[in-house]
């Protein structure tokens, strides 16, 4: 089987990934750094992220397994003790895989400049480049829904929900549910300016076309990555055809990652 690691950088990250390495030398696996089968990311949840988008052109052909090297991670959930297990279980070959939701993301400008395209694991934001109100009108399946001000909107995953998504008081969804969700980001909400409030969850035959009204020049971030966009004319949003592949060795379910994530690890109970 083909494989590649993806290392945080940092000293700890980088000697786990020579350790699997060398385990991987004399065995069925070759390293491809170009078209792996299984990528094994070693640091944080921002380096599965990162190696989510450095494959996102094969989604279809690539499984992602994730190492946390400091604390326990929403897609890196595994220890680094436990890295030598993982890499037989590797090895073996024998895992199932388990697919998440992702958004699509195309960004539409005024100008001849044709659309760009865009894919996120966890969430994409939109906010304006200096800080002040954003102005937009949201859009829900082709229908006006609400005019927006505020610092931003945030659209996310169901994988993502536990991250930014929920320190914006959004809902956390379970990822085998095809869904986007569309979450204010400190909207303006007086006798003038009014806003739904709560977080709407958008099923997979929706999308939600959001068109800022003064602003012409948008950031974006999406997931780690925040990009400057000039005249944009729309952004739309919607359950992406693709879907990220995690392999998986062994049952760690969404709540109980939430559990522990959030409730308690068991340390100091
Ligand atoms: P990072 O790797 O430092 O990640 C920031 C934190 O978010 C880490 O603690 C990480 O474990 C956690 N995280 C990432 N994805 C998660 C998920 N799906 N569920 C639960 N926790 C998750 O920083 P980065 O590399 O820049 O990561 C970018 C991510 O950081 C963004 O996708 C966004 O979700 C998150 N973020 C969170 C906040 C917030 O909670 N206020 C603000 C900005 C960005």
């Amino acid at each position: 089987m083909r494989y590649n690691i993806v290392s945080k950088g940092d000293h700890k990250s980088n000697s786990i990934k020579e350790n699997m390495e060398t385990q991987m030398q004399n065995t069925e696996m070759i390293k491809d750094t170009e078209t792996p089968e299984i990528v094994i990311s070693v640091g944080g949840d921002g380096t599965l992220l990162e190696a989510f988008h450095k494959y996102s052109y094969r989604l279809a052909e690539t499984a992602f397994v994730g190492v946390h090297t400091g604390h326990l991670g929403f897609y890196a959930d595994w220890l680094p003790h436990e890295s030598d297990k993982l890499i037989e279980e590797i090895i073996d070959g024998e895992y199932d895989v388990i697919k998440y939701p992702l958004i699509d993301i195309t960004v539409n400008y005024n100008d001849e400049k044709n659309p760009s395209q865009h894919i996120a694991l966890n969430e994409a934001t939109m906010k304006t480049e200096d800080n002040t109100t954003l102005v937009a009108d949201v859009s829900l399946r082709g229908k006006h829904f609400e005019r927006f001000r505020g610092d931003g909107l945030c659209i996310s995953t169901p994988s993502g929900s536990t991250a930014y998504n929920k320190a914006l008081g959004g809902a956390l969804i379970h990822p085998s549910l095809r869904a986007i969700q569309l979450t204010e980001i400190a909207s303006i909400n007086n006798r003038v300016f009014r806003t739904v409030g709560s977080p709407l969850v958008l099923p997979a035959h929706h999308y939600c076309l959001i068109t800022p009204v003064d602003q012409r020049t948008i950031m974006t971030s999406i997931d780690h990555v925040t990009t400057k966009h000039h005249n944009v004319k729309s952004i739309e949003y919607k359950v992406a055809k693709e879907e990220i592949r995690f392999a998986r060795f062994r049952p760690f379910p969404f709540w109980k990652r939430v559990h522990d994530s959030f409730i308690s690890d068991g340390r100091d109970d």
